[in-house]
């Protein structure tokens, strides 16, 4: 919650044309997802995990040596940018560290059996990093980090990330575009952040053409455009590729609410999509899922939403209700529209391409 990522207008450096206003990416989303854990008597269900602090080594899985010194020493006097749109302050590498130590701790305790699945309310979020830039108020690549722990450390032969923020998840993509070991599945608003990025036509490349798919929706789109694109791609996708742990990378900035997208999602969308995928692990492996957190940029509704996603996790509804789910659910358009009906047709097509290659099953 100390990252500092300072005072500019939403995501406008302040200056002499700015006036400073605080930015979107800041603690009280996450803070509130927190507070709603107790406020609703949620959290007294849960296993608390304390995260770890990720070694300089874990890191260096993915990003090069001069990108990690150059935070590393900015982040020890008055911090930085890590590239693009990332802004920091003094003390954030070592945040950036336990948010990346958070979700290895996260995949350690499910593949120990200590708990059935984890939520990782980590931050600053990481599904834009890239191997040698922060991009998008990601500092390291957390999720990607991760699965690399899981494979690497773990041993595991398949593993698979799902990720529901409403931008492109371009660093895990990014990490593993020719890794067939490695199914990397985006769902975002088309063509939002990064620029020119998440194209349905980008498959991956060499070994691992097949295992990246992309479903960039059209902006607008609601609960059932999700609900279809999981129902006809994301969970066919997952059990072609039959995965050992599944991932998600969890933003909640495709809420209806969100300032820094134009899709229409609600807690309750939110809710369902949790199911499919705590179906889809429990069919395939063992209900082994890790959930972490990314974006998510409105601090009144964000918080509903992870509590829905946690509820489900958790396997206890608390009666502690939405406030604002009847108004965005009479929202127009939150059914199923023809023309995202025809880009999750297109998407469709891909789903067989994730199929394993025989001389890779274990
Ligand atoms: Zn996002």
């Amino acid at each position: 919650m100390w990252h500092d990522t300072g005072t500019g207008a939403w995501v406008i450096p302040a200056g002499l044309t700015v006036q400073p206003l605080g930015h979107l990416e800041n603690a009280e989303g996450k803070r509130r997802i927190r507070n709603l854990l107790e406020v609703s008597g949620l959290i007294e269900h849960l296993v608390l995990l304390k995260p770890r602090v990720a070694t300089e080594d874990e890191v260096l899985r993915l990003h090069t040596r001069e990108y990690v010194d150059r935070i590393k020493s900015e982040s020890a006097n008055l911090g930085g940018d890590a590239g693009e749109l990332t802004p920091f302050g003094p003390g954030s590498y070592e945040i950036a560290l336990l948010a990346v130590g958070g979700c290895i701790t996260a995949v350690d305790a499910v593949l120990d059996g200590k708990v059935d699945n984890v939520y990782a309310l980590v931050r600053p979020p990481g599904h834009h990093a890239e191997r040698d830039i922060g991009r998008g108020f990601c500092i390291f690549a957390n999720v990607a980090l991760a699965a690399m722990h899981a494979r690497q450390v773990r041993g595991l032969t398949r593993v698979a990330v799902v990720d529901w923020d409403v931008h492109h998840g371009n660093g895990t993509e990014h990490a593993f575009y020719d890794d067939p070991s490695v199914l990397t599945i985006s769902i975002h608003q088309d063509n939002n952040y990064p620029p020119a990025s998440g194209a349905i036509t980008d498959t991956g490349s060499g070994a691992g053409t097949g295992y990246n798919i992309n479903v960039p929706l059209p902006p607008g789109s609601g609960v059932g455009a999700y609900i279809a694109t999981f129902e006809r791609v994301v969970v066919p996708a997952l059990r072609a590729f039959e995965p050992e742990l599944i991932f998600v990378a969890s933003g909640l900035d495709a809420s209806a609410m969100d300032p820094l997208a134009s899709m229409m999602m609600t807690s309750d969308g939110y809710r369902k999509l949790t199911q499919a995928v705590l179906a889809a692990a429990r069919e395939l492996c063992g209900g082994r899922l890790v959930i972490c957190h990314e974006g998510g940029y409105s601090p009144a509704y964000v918080p509903y939403c992870g509590l829905a996603i946690v509820e489900e996790l958790a396997g206890v509804r608390t009666d502690l209700a939405d406030p604002l789910l009847g108004l965005l659910e009479g929202f127009g358009g939150q059914e199923l529209q023809p023309h995202q009906d025809a880009v999750i047709r297109e998407a469709e097509k891909l789903v067989a391409g994730a199929r394993p290659q025989p001389s890779r099953r274990r």
